[in-house]
């Protein structure tokens, strides 16, 4: 069992760090809670999202209060517009900044952002769905990675380690591996389709629901993403799971559901340090 994830106070909000994630020494990374930011109901108050129809002078506000955990300029975010996809975004230098001020220019059609230059903070949003975090210490590459029930059951996370793989030369058998706050099993009550969808992908589907003695069973996110990423490669002991589900936590977490669909976004943040011309990435 490892330590999983821990709360950590950082200025005026807290986050969540990895502990396997820092001990590595090559990164920067949180995910973020709602508190200590400058929105207002619904959005109180550290809500990362330019579009869920907050002000976006407020959103701006916030995304500078979490970079300062981070010590970079909100010029240094890169985020996607998760559309629910499985399409991973291979960044550069040159995509510094990209989506960090409007989510029209955030890159269309990606749900997950790898890098393997220092200094770019990856950032994808989240109220419910799970956020992946990944780290090959070996290859030194980075990844967000959004998994709502969808990307989950299409394989995102293990489409992300393919791509590490393709672009970078990673192996998963060296990745670490977060899964963060999102919606538990406890909460997330879904309809048939999705376990036919289930069925169909993985021989280990029954594992991953429990029935709650009504019509619609409940699914385990946690556990599915856990399950795909081992299947595609990543020592178990390499998996960190917070075991934190956001609808029974909306004291410091967001939650769409426990919402009713009207409320802010936490943020998935993962940095390589080091400088953008790579003279202090660790060599
Ligand atoms: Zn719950």
């Amino acid at each position: 069992m490892g330590k999983g994830f821990v709360l950590k106070d950082c200025g005026q909000t807290k986050m969540f760090e990895i502990p396997s994630f820092e001990d590595t020494g090559l990164v920067r990374h949180g995910f973020s809670t709602r508190l200590g930011g400058v929105g207002k109901k619904p959005y109180d108050t550290l809500n990362l999202a330019l579009h869920v129809g907050d002000e976006p002078g407020d959103v701006i506000e916030n995304r500078k209060i979490a970079c300062d955990k981070f010590g970079v300029d909100i010029t240094r975010i890169v985020t996607c517009q998760q559309v629910h996809g499985t399409n991973i975004e291979a960044v550069s230098e040159g995509d510094a900044g990209v989506g960090a001020f409007s989510y029209d220019e955030a890159f269309p059609a990606a749900d997950g952002i790898i890098t393997n230059r220092p200094g770019l903070l990856l950032a994808t949003f989240y109220a419910d769905c799970v956020p992946l975090f990944i780290l090959d210490p070996v290859k030194k590459v980075v990844g967000s990675i959004h998994a709502g029930w969808k990307g989950t059951v299409a394989g995102i996370g293990a489409a992300a380690l393919k791509r590490m793989t393709s672009e970078y030369g990673s192996d998963p058998a060296d990745c670490l591996v977060g899964i963060g706050p999102s919606i538990g099993l406890c909460c997330y009550e879904v309809d048939s389709p999705v376990i036919d969808e289930l069925r169909t992908k993985f021989r280990w589907w029954q594992k991953v629901i429990s029935e709650s003695g009504t019509d619609h069973p409940h699914l385990d996110l946690w556990e599915t993403n856990r399950r795909i990423m081992i299947d595609a490669g990543v020592p178990e002991n390499n998996i960190e799971t917070a075991g934190l589900c956001t609808c029974c936590s909306q004291d410091i977490l967001f939650s769409y559901r426990g919402g009713q669909g009207v409320t802010g976004r936490m943020g998935a943040f993962i940095m390589l340090k080091g400088t953008p011309e790579g003279v202090d990435c660790g060599d």
